[in-house]
């Protein structure tokens, strides 16, 4: 089972270097994915307390409490969520989670919602550009940054500054992991690491 093979490669991650974040959040992602939600919650706490401006990890957060029958939590941490994520300019994230608190029927809290960040003088970002990370709407990479479909997906939906955070990232990934670029399989662990980074895999 697909959900089985990629859980098992997440933990691998999470335990091979407990201290990485990622390694935690994608693996918390997987359980909700599975409809495993005390596994994900567990998983999520554990990102959030590593990284508590991962905001993407109290929007899955919330969600696995709310799946798990306990509804107050779910409220509580997308509201701290409304909060980090608004304060971080993560505006998907973000506005996911008020979406959730409405459909709770449970109040929005107030958030500054920061002004977007101004394009840098010569952005060469296409209209409606906006990176699926973090949701800015500028700093859109030159160019496809190798071949290929994912390349491309890259290209349209990330921008120049977590691209950047992705290859510090890939590369703790590829010595943790021992991954072997040269086979496929190695090939597709990379690749997948970088879909759940970058939050492409659901685009
Ligand atoms: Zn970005």
């Amino acid at each position: 089972m697909a959900d089985e093979r990629r859980i098992q490669q997440f933990r691998q991650m999470a335990e091979a270097d407990p201290e990485n974040e990622l390694g935690h959040f994608s693996l918390g992602k997987a359980y909700l994915e599975a409809g495993r939600f005390t596994e994900a919650i567990a998983s999520l706490e554990r990102a959030l307390a590593l990284n508590p401006r991962m905001s993407k990890a109290y929007q899955l957060l919330a969600e696995a409490y709310h799946e798990a029958g306990e509804g107050n939590r779910a409220i509580d941490v997308a509201t701290r969520g409304v909060a980090a994520a608004d304060k971080q300019g993560d505006r998907m994230p973000r506005d996911a989670m008020v979406e959730l608190l409405q459909s709770w029927g449970a109040p929005v809290p107030a958030f500054v919602a920061a002004a977007p960040p101004a394009a840098a003088e010569g952005d060469t970002s296409a209209p409606g550009f906006r990176c699926a990370r973090c949701g800015r709407p500028s700093g859109q990479l030159p160019k496809p940054p190798f071949k290929g479909a994912l390349g491309e997906k890259v290209f349209a939906h990330t921008c120049s500054i977590c691209w950047r955070e992705w290859i510090g990232m890939g590369t703790k990934v590829i010595n943790e992991l021992g991954l072997q670029l040269a086979s496929k399989a190695g090939q597709d662990a990379y690749d997948q690491y970088m879909g759940e980074f970058l939050q492409l895999d659901q685009l």
